[in-house]
């Protein structure tokens, strides 16, 4: 513990943010990373815990209190060794993780926790710039063959922990560039996609293949890989999203947000836009969906340009505070605004969009109303409030109510690949699927989760793997 009473003596300094009207004018990140001096204090505020609830709340585990010590003591390189025992890629997380560590921070029973997130990044982003994270030749590998299907942080991960192990690896990947949603889904303002490419070129020094442009069930038969790899993973994401199945959903105008945000992403890459350009500018734009995604659709229609942007929510509001059937060291159900809320759209919640309407064949409105959650015979049901029925005018609605699962495409059925009761790939304790050798990971067996969730998939399957290999 570096300063017995720093908890007491330093105030909770969270990251500087270029301010709305600037950060609109561009797709670069805005946040301003801690300075060293900042960071020592921040580190200062750990208590050491006895039980380092933290680590609990992290889903990978890392080690907090040993790295908020070292940056107290300014060794950075010492905490980015402690650091990447545990966590592969820091600089993703370290700026798109929700932080459930600082919600378990025993700080913050009383007190703001300490700032984990940004202590993180402070430690990747020094370790990048000292030239700490360097690519390390693998010699005397094991003969062993590995395929995984799919580039997101799951499967790269995964990658990363087997070719440690000295197997050898190919990811397949079936668009142009790795990275899943790291590069494809994550607007540009919340993760540079150079931050991904940096990672992505060290994979590749040392020595895993990539094959982009790839799509295994279509250009490669599944069957085939399992006969010229010793294992293979399934980790191609959750990408089958939720549909408005309601009268008007045929109109022009209304698009799958991943999407609308894949093309901005694309456009910022230089790479060609897949089907009719769906662009903000100029246009009242709906989100639909409350999430993390329909927050990085308010973002990117704000810097497209758009006439107004309202977000719409099924579920209630949430409370500022914690309720007490919530208590710490859950993960805090609170009302939280993201940087791309701060940067403007309406928010409605408790609404059910009823039906949408245009002219020409163009949207033009979406019919909403009021609903409240009440239960019927034990079960929680939606129930629509009479008389609150209301309009909101739409020129572009972007869908963003959460994902099914993986595509129930060939490269499930080939094989008759077991689903589970919620359509996601069923494994067993080990990764294994229902084929001998053919394991899963990441969002396609866990369905939709965060990137800290998909490398800790990653690393778990990679370890068993490693051992099924070392059987064989
Ligand atoms: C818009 C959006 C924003 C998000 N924001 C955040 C955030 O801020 N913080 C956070 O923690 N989480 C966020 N998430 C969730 C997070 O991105 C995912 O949980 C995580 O990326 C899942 O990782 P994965 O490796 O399992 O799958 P993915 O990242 O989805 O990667 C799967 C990859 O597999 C490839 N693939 C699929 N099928 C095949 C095939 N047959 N052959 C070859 N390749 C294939 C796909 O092209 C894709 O590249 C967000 C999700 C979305 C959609
Ligand atoms: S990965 Fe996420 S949960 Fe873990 S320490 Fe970093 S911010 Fe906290």
């Amino acid at each position: 513990m570096g300063e017995i009473k720093g908890f007491v003596k330093y105030k909770r300094k969270n990251l500087a943010k270029e301010n709305v009207n600037k950060r609109l004018t561009h797709w670069k990140e805005f946040i301003k990373p801690l300075s060293k001096k900042d960071a020592k204090t921040q580190g200062a505020r750990c208590m050491d815990c006895g039980t380092p609830f933290c680590q609990y709340g992290c889903p990978i585990n890392n080690i907090i209190p040993d790295w908020n010590d070292l940056v107290y003591k300014e060794d950075y390189e010492e905490a980015y060794k402690r650091l990447s025992l545990t966590n592969n890629f820091p600089e993703f997380t370290s700026r798109v993780c929700p932080a459930p560590c600082e919600n378990s921070c025993v700080l913050e029973i009383t007190n703001p926790p300490v700032a984990i997130k940004n202590i993180e990044r402070a430690i990747i982003e020094n370790a990048f710039k000292n030239n700490y994270v360097r690519s390390k030749t693998i010699t005397n590998r094991t003969g062993k063959k590995v395929a995984i299907v799919g580039s997101g942080p799951a499967g790269l991960a995964c990658a990363d922990e087997l070719n440690k192990a000295k197997h050898e690896v190919t990811v397949y990947e079936k668009n142009e560039l790795p990275g899943g949603l790291l590069t494809f889904g994550i607007p540009e303002f919340k993760l540079e996609k150079r931050i991904v490419q940096r990672r992505i070129k060290i994979l590749q020094e040392e020595g895993i293949i990539f094959k982009t442009n790839v799509e295994i069930g279509k250009d490669i038969l599944l069957s085939k890989l399992l006969d010229e790899f010793d294992a293979v993973v399934l980790s191609g994401g959750a990408e089958n999203p939720r549909d408005l199945n309601v009268e008007g959903r045929e109109l022009e105008g209304i698009h799958f947000a991943m999407d609308f945000l894949t093309q901005q992403n694309r456009r910022l890459l230089g790479l060609e836009i897949n089907g009719k350009p769906i662009y903000a500018k100029n246009k009242n734009v709906v989100v639909i969906g409350g999430g993390d995604t329909g927050s990085d659709c308010i973002g990117t229609a704000n810097r497209q340009g758009a006439k107004s942007v309202t977000s719409l929510e099924l579920m209630p509001q949430l409370p500022k505070q914690r309720r007490k059937e919530n208590p710490w060291p859950q993960w805090a159900f609170i009302d939280r605004t993201s940087t791309s809320h701060e940067e403007g759209c309406k928010k409605y919640f408790g609404v059910l969009t009823k039906k949408i309407t245009g002219k020409n064949g163009n949207v033009k409105k979406l019919h909403l109303v009021n609903v409240e959650f009440v239960k019927e015979n034990g079960n929680r049901i939606i129930k629509e409030v009479k008389g609150t029925d209301f309009t909101v005018d739409a020129d572009l609605v972007l869908l963003a109510m959460g994902f099914l699962g993986p595509r129930k495409n060939k490269l499930l059925t080939e094989l008759n690949i077991v689903l589970d009761e919620r359509g996601n790939i069923k494994t067993d304790r080990n990764n294994m699927t229902n084929i001998s050798g053919l394991f899963a990971a990441g969002d396609m067996r866990r369905g939709q989760s965060l990137v800290v969730w998909a490398i800790h998939e990653g690393r778990k399957a990679a370890a068993n793997i490693n051992k099924y290999l070392l059987k064989q």
